[in-house]
């Protein structure tokens, strides 16, 4: 077992036209032995390039990639004792699921025909696809299938686990259930695995540790509740957390942020943590703003109800400060009885805001 370090990677495509893409720009990652580390951003920001170099399909064009005390950037992708499992789950459609799982085992090792077969055997009891081994995978249902690919990656009982939005062809509740037990099969082979989505609820249910990339920089690496209530930057706080946060343009005037529409007055420690920048971002989570009657100190707010989105526990509720400005969004309890049209208070709790310097992004608080 060994922990997989990513020192400095970066990946730059030539383009025909000699045009340079600079796909993954200098990401350092460490994920330790039996760790899961969720690689999480936006379209095109570079999560699968950075798996295919960790999986010798793409060359590494600046840094270290290293396995335990092995640089494995030239070693080729056999050489790695690294499995991956794609979005297409990729299943030979001729042979069994029995002959789908132990076909990598007879190509790869030396492995006896009898010890293959065990190994299959329980990796399918693992998985619940037991019953299935005979079965080809057209006559199977999705998740089935996923089960196959998931199967024949852990019968090469691997070093690292490497997963490409391996759930983005199964439905909303397959889904849902197979986050869960993947994550389960996670930790009983227990060792390092790196799983790449889009999708930032898949990242917070399932992660050890969430890294999340944009534009090829990595973001942060934190905890799923480090990177959501210690955002690093305007991108992290924008992308993790649904409804997302909300961003209000901001000028510092004194122990004030002033906005078009509203004013919030900062304690004197706030201020002192903020510093002394002029042009700032206020960020409040929907979650934490409170929607009442009356009046409550100085960060409370006569605003408009826009519109109410029901989601049945909680309601997303939609205000605005007036009619000309951009509406904001609060999550209150679904028992809570808001109309569209109608006037509410806003409250923004002071332990709740986010402040971030509008130039360079970053988190001040
Ligand atoms: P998605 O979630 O859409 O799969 P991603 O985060 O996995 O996106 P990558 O596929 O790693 O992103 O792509 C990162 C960037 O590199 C994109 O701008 C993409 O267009 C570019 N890119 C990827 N592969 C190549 C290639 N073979 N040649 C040129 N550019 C490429």
């Amino acid at each position: 077992m060994a922990d997989l370090q990513l020192d400095n990677v970066t990946k730059v495509f030539t383009e025909d036209d000699g045009n340079e893409i600079v796909a993954v720009d200098e990401v350092s990652l460490d994920i330790d032995d039996g760790e899961f580390l969720v690689l999480v951003g936006p379209s095109g920001c570079g999560k699968s390039t950075t798996l295919r170099m960790v999986a010798g399909l793409e060359t590494v064009s600046a840094g270290q990639i290293r396995l335990g005390s092995s640089v494995i950037n030239d070693a080729r992708p056999k050489e790695r004792d690294i499995a991956m499992v794609f979005q297409s789950y990729a299943l030979y459609p001729h042979m069994t699921v029995r002959e789908n799982m132990s076909f990598g085992l007879e190509e790869s090792t030396s492995m006896p025909d009898e010890k293959i077969a065990v190994t299959v055997e329980e990796a399918a009891e693992m998985l619940g696809i037991d019953d299935l081994l005979d079965r080809k995978p057209d006559d199977l249902s999705g998740g089935q299938q996923q089960r196959v690919a998931l199967g024949r990656a852990i019968v090469r009982d691997p070093e690292v686990f490497l997963l490409d939005e391996p759930l983005s062809n199964l439905d909303a509740k397959l889904r849902a259930q197979m986050r869960t037990e993947l994550q389960r099969i996670q930790e009983e082979i227990g060792v390092a695995t790196i799983y790449v989505t889009h999708d930032q609820t898949e990242a917070m249910t399932m992660a050890d540790k969430i890294a999340i990339l944009n534009d090829g920089q990595l973001q942060q690496v934190g905890t799923p509740l480090e990177c959501y209530h210690e955002p690093n930057n305007l991108f992290v706080a924008g992308f993790i957390g649904e409804p997302s946060m909300n961003f209000f343009d901001v000028t510092r005037q004194g122990d004030r942020l002033v906005h078009d529409a509203f004013e919030y007055e900062l304690s004197a420690e706030t201020a002192g943590e903020v510093g002394d920048q002029r042009d700032l971002v206020l960020g409040v989570r929907p979650e934490d703003i409170e929607v009442g009657s009356e009046r409550d100190g100085s960060h409370s707010y006569e605003t408009r109800v826009d519109v109410v989105e029901p989601m049945g526990d909680e309601n997303n509720v939609y205000l605005a400060f007036g009619p000309d400005s951009e509406p904001f969004v609060a999550t209150i309890d679904g028992f809570q009885h808001v109309e569209g049209g109608q006037s509410v208070v806003a409250r923004i709790p002071e332990d709740a805001i986010h402040v971030f310097d509008r130039s360079s992004g970053r988190a001040l608080r």
